[in-house]
Parts: structure tokens; C-alpha cells; sequence
């Protein structure tokens, strides 16, 4: 799909720039889980974005608390003024957040968010006396974000390589891709296995080189929603432990209540020693991302000469009363409990499409974070040679029907082919529908290409 210039709904050429040419139609109006462009055409947002909506579009309470901010002050510097609604959100986020996480740093974005997460790690060290401490693992493939600390952290070789020269070389260790396992081991002993990759590589480097390992908890884009055996968490924390190496969970999508749990950590019981949120907080009504780390670390930092790290928008007024108006919302309508009960029945009828598309080779994910894995053969895993783009095709068809469903590049770098399926935390049983019509017709669509064109 290229929405080139003539596509209707652009009557001019366009000065934006984003990743490349292609264009997209103008968004009209947006309303719960439903989206309209300009030409009327009604599109299910299955994606929540880029898993960012997570409470519905235009929600007319979040609506009426960001214009009641704004006409009381639409900003105020950090530096010179405190605002209620950051005060009240980085309460509510403290008392929310697993253990003692409990300093709350605002931020407007995913990757800012993760940037201030390494450099408070580097400056808690420093105040500690261990300037030794640097490295930062990482797990291949990850997403972190692109800013160029971020990006140095992600497990994605495409994205890296033009900024190699300019970046940090970071370690990286395997994802815990056990779906894709033909040992005899159990689930637990996989979890650990993948885990003890971890101490193998902190001995690698030399434990007092390593700052902080950072994992997603259920992976995103990347890895396409992957879960790891439970034994894989605790194992991970208690290496972290033994080594003193910070373990800093990127919540930026799993973060906000989108896997059923308000931080997708709960669901191990783990408290990680900084955190790292964004999409959900604000839920695409502002930009807005916090880090959330322990007193025991942020007071080193304060008291060490402060922390040297800041953007012009954090705590933003606007932003945070959107942000505590979405997680009223969350509460207020009971959508952790129906990120879970959705999320499982939705996971169901996915799994019930393997029935009829062979090539459909694994469903997987937590609440409402879903992905499934597109593969020339589901016995063997064997992914769909990359030039099919197998997943971006079906993306691609999936719009054209009024379904929109998260992609990702397939070329190089990540093995094989997903699509995220990510409804907003809002949807219904009866909603479901809109969603499987048009993916099973988009699937049986992307079937008859792959077969003429030899891809399974
Ligand atoms: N971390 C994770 C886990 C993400 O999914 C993303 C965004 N996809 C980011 C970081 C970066 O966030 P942003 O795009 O808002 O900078």
C-alpha cells in the first residue's frame, strides 16, 4: 500500500517527512476503538497505534480534564513552578509501581524514558564509588527506542548500522525465543536456561564493568509479544543480584495496564531496580513517559551533585492531567480486569485461526499485548523467506479491509515475520468481530499470494 499524493483525501503535496515517501490517508475523527479518514472509511484501530491507546479514542473525561489544565496553566517550567497534576500522577504511578519504586521522573517519550533510565543507572554507580560500572546488556532482539543511548541498548541490526561509528557498543544476549526450542527441556528449565545466558555474559565482560541489564518484560515489536517461562524472571533478578548489576525493566508498552497487570512486572512479583514507562500513561492524548526508581538510588544521585539529565517538557501540566485522567479511566472502568479477560478470549479465537492457516505458525502474548507469527512451516518454524514481507503484506491488506494491526520491517535483523494484535483496553466481546472478519480475510488474501509466489 502506497498512499502516493493523488491518493483522494490529499489535495497537496506534503513539507512532513517521516520514514520514507509513502503516504497515508488524513485522519477525520477517531472514537473508541474506531477511526475514520476523510474518505469516511471506518477503520478498527487493533493496534491501539503503536500500542498507545490503550483506553480508546476521544474519551470526552480525559478530554475535560486536560482543557480544565489548560485553562489554569497551560505550562509551567520545572524549574521555577511544581504543578499539581505531575505531583498527583507521580503519587498515584509511586503508589502503583512494584516495591519500592517510588521517584518518579517525567519524561515525554519511549526512548526518553529509557535514556534517563541508563544515565541514572551510571550516575547512581558513580555516587556509589563503582565508576568502573558501564556496560549495559541488552537481549538480540529488542526494542529500547532510537535516540542513540537507546539504540545502542536495541537488538536490531538494520536500525544500527548507519550509526555504528556513533554509538557505544553494548553486549547483547538471546532473547528468550523458547517457542522456537525443539529440546526435551521443560518450560522451567528453558526459563533458565536463557536466563543463566545472562551470568555467562556478565562473566564475559567482567562483573564490575556491568552497570545494568534491561529487558522488556513481554517483548514488543520486536520479538512479537514474547513471554518468557516464569522461571526466567526470578532467575534474571537474582543474577542481577548477585553481580550488582541494576535490572531495568522497559515497560514502555507493557507499562499502563496493557498485559492485565498495571506494570507487567506483577506478574512475577518482580521489582526491578528502575523502570521505564510511556505509551499507555498518557494513552496518545499528550506525550508523556516516566522512570520510576527507588529512593535507595535516586538519593546517591540527588545528593552526589544532582541528577544531569533533563528535558524542556518534563512534568508537562498538560501532559499529566491527561495522564491522570487516563488512569481514572483504567480504574474507574475496570480495563485491567478486561485487558485480561479480553485479552485471553481474543489470544483464543487467534489460536483458533492456526485451524485454518497453516502458515500461522505460533500465538502468543499477555492481556491485550498479542502477536502472531507468520512461518513457511509450523513444525519446523522455518520463517517465510524475508522478501515475501509476509507480515507487512498482511498489514497492509488488513488496512485496506478497515483493520489495522501492528507491523514491523521483516527485512534483516529480526528473524521471521509477526503482526501485533493490540486492541485498546476498551474492547468488547462484540467488538471482536470487526477484528477477526476482516484479519481472516486478510489472511486467506495473503495465503493465495504466498502460494503463488512459492513463499510456504
Ligand atoms: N521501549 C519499548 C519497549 C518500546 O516499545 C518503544 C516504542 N515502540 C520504545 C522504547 C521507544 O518509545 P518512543 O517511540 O516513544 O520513543
Amino acid at each position: 500500500m502506497t498512499h502516493e499524493m493523488t491518493k483522494p483525501g490529499h489535495n497537496r503535496d506534503s513539507k512532513l517527512f517521516y520514514q520514507s515517501r509513502s503516504r497515508r490517508p488524513l485522519i477525520d475523527h477517531a472514537k473508541g476503538v474506531y477511526m475514520w479518514d476523510v474518505n469516511g472509511q471506518r477503520y478498527i484501530d487493533a493496534s491501539s497505534g503503536a500500542m498507545v491507546s490503550n483506553i480508546g479514542h476521544s474519551d470526552p473525561r480525559v478530554i475535560a480534564a486536560m482543557q480544565k489544565q489548560m485553562e489554569q496553566a497551560t505550562f509551567a517550567y520545572r524549574l521555577h513552578f511544581e504543578n499539581d497534576a505531575a505531583e498527583n500522577l507521580a503519587w498515584r504511578l509511586a503508589e502503583r509501581a512494584p516495591g519500592d519504586l517510588e521517584r518518579v521522573f517525567f519524561v515525554s517519550g519511549g526512548s526518553e524514558a529509557v535514556e534517563s533510565c541508563l544515565k541514572l543507572a551510571r550516575q547512581y554507580t558513580l555516587a556509589i564509588g563503582q565508576a568502573q560500572r558501564s556496560k549495559v546488556i541488552s537481549r538480540f532482539p529488542s526494542y529500547h527506542g532510537s535516540t542513540l543511548g537507546a539504540l545502542a541498548i536495541t537488538g536490531y541490526t538494520p536500525m544500527h548500522a548507519p550509526f555504528a561509528p556513533m554509538m557505544v557498543d553494548q553486549p547483547k544476549i538471546p532473547a528468550p525465543t523458547c517457542y522456537l526450542d525443539r529440546d526435551d527441556l521443560s518450560d522451567h528449565d528453558r526459563g533458565l536456561k536463557y536466563a543463566n545466558m545472562l551470568e555467562a555474559e556478565i562473566l564475559r565482560q567482567g562483573p564490575e564493568t556491568v552497570l545494568a541489564f534491561i529487558m522488556e518484560p513481554v517483548g514488543g515489536a520486536a520479538t512479537g509479544a514474547l513471554v518468557a517461562p516464569d522461571s526466567y524472571y526470578q532467575r534474571i533478578r537474582e543474577i542481577c543480584d548477585q553481580y550488582g548489576v541494576l535490572l531495568i525493566y522497559d515497560e514502555v508498552m507493557t507499562g499502563a495496564g496493557r498485559t492485565g497487570k498495571y506494570f507487567a512486572a506483577e506478574h512475577w512479583n518482580i521489582v526491578p531496580d528502575i523502570l521505564a514507562v510511556s505509551k499507555g500513561l498518557a494513552a496518545g492524548y499528550a506525550p508523556l513517559g516516566a522512570m520510576i526508581a527507588p529512593d535507595r538510588i535516586v538519593s546517591p544521585v540527588l545528593d552526589h551533585g544532582g541528577f544531569i539529565h533533563g528535558y524542556t517538557y518534563a512534568g508537562n501540566p498538560i501532559a499529566c492531567a491527561a495522564g491522570n485522567a487516563v488512569l481514572d479511566v483504567i480504574e474507574q472502568d475496570g480495563l485491567l480486569e478486561n485487558a485480561a479477560s479480553s485479552g485471553a478470549a481474543l489470544k483464543a479465537e487467534l489460536g483458533k485461526l492456526m485451524a485454518s492457516y497453516s502458515f500461522i505458525g505460533d500465538v502468543r502474548g499477555k492481556g491485550l499485548l498479542l502477536a502472531m507469527e507468520l512461518v513457511a512451516n509450523r513444525d519446523t518454524m522455518e520463517p517465510i523467506a524475508p522478501k515475501h514481507m509476509a507480515a507487512a503484506r498482511l498489514v497492509d491488506i488488513a488496512y485496506d479491509k478497515g483493520l489495522i494491526i501492528y507491523w514491523r520491517r521483516t527485512r534483516g535483523g529480526y528473524r521471521g515475520d509477526h503482526v501485533m494484535v493490540c486492541p485498546p483496553m476498551t474492547i468488547t466481546l462484540d467488538q471482536f468481530g470487526d477484528i477477526l472478519g476482516p484479519l481472516n480475510d486478510a489472511l486467506a488474501q495473503l495465503e493465495t499470494e504466498l502460494k503463488q509466489a512459492g513463499g510456504i
